[in-house]
């Protein structure tokens, strides 16, 4: 068998990170059915590895005609160039001249392996920071806060008897508006900021006064939030640890020695506490840590 070797690459960058932040929000508490196919086609294939596959392989995954998934990603290509065009934005053209409204969505690949030369869709480089920061299709969250993690999930749960007629559509809306929430806090502070950890796939925008327990304009402030990382997250969220009004990390008295070195606790550390913040940390310290004040 010949080795595969690529043949054409079909790279277009049309929209910004942040237009798919807001497009994918929008689709992904959509409800109708080709908005659900078209995350199932976007979560199918972000799960790849390399983030492509062909469109026949995507639809024996999803149980979906690919014919049908052709039609759905044009007719929403076009949607996106109605949408989102402008002068500077000349979707891109095929061999004789037609318009590939595809390409504004997704990337793409012909391949030549042994005779054969299937066409593959990738994900958008802008696409996939935006699904990260959006947390889309996380599946193993931190029980602790992220009880429901993705859309599917969320409607999933909504679909029980639990959530009806409005309040399923705001719970809807306040989990996507938690992942808006996420992308701002990581744009605004880029690490944990106990310990620094940078992998922006890792990070948790923890909100310090629980989420259940704010009003709404709490629950959107950035002030109301640290970014953590995993261990970090559910330490603080735990309430095995807070900060007093200058910032000084307070610890229970359940964490050994052995613990707070082996996470990485400094005992000396002062957290950077804005005054927009200072309200928070001390409901966090009052209602959440569990140590002697
Ligand atoms: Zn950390």
């Amino acid at each position: 068998m010949a080795p595969s070797t690529t043949k054409d690459y079909f790279r277009f960058p049309y929209l910004t990170e942040g237009e798919w932040e807001e497009v994918l929000s929008n689709l992904s508490a959509a409800e109708d059915a080709a908005s659900v196919r078209i995350m199932r086609v976007i979560e199918c294939l972000f799960e790849r590895p390399d983030h492509k596959l062909n469109a026949k392989a995507i639809g024996r995954t999803i149980g979906v005609a690919y014919q049908r998934l052709n039609v759905d990603i044009g007719m929403f290509g076009r949607h996106l160039h109605n949408l989102y065009g402008r002068p500077s934005r000349i979707p891109p053209l095929g061999e004789s001249g037609e318009l590939r409204p595809w390409n504004i969505v997704f990337d793409g690949e012909d391949l030549i392996s042994g005779g054969q030369t299937p066409f593959y869709w990738r994900i958008k480089p802008e696409m996939e920071s935006a699904i990260e920061s959006l947390q889309l299709f996380r599946r193993n969250r931190s029980p602790a806060k992220h009880d429901i993690s993705t859309v599917d999930e969320v409607k999933n749960a909504a679909d029980t008897a639990e959530f009806e007629g409005w309040d399923r559509l705001a719970m809807l809306k306040a989990r996507v508006n938690h992942g808006k929430f996420r992308s701002k806090v990581l744009k605004a502070r880029k690490a944990c900021q106990i310990c620094g950890l940078k992998t922006k796939q890792l990070l948790i925008a923890s909100h310090i006064k629980p989420w259940a327990k704010s009003d709404p304009s709490e629950k959107t402030d950035i002030d109301n939030a640290l970014l953590l990382c995993p261990t970090h997250d559910a330490l603080f969220d735990m309430g095995f640890i807070s900060f007093a009004d200058d910032g000084k990390i307070l610890l229970s008295a359940e964490l050994s020695e052995e613990d707070l070195r082996l996470m990485n606790i400094d005992k000396s550390f002062m957290l950077e506490i804005p005054d927009g913040m200072r309200k928070y940390i001390t409901y966090h310290r009052e209602n959440i840590f569990r140590g002697q004040l």
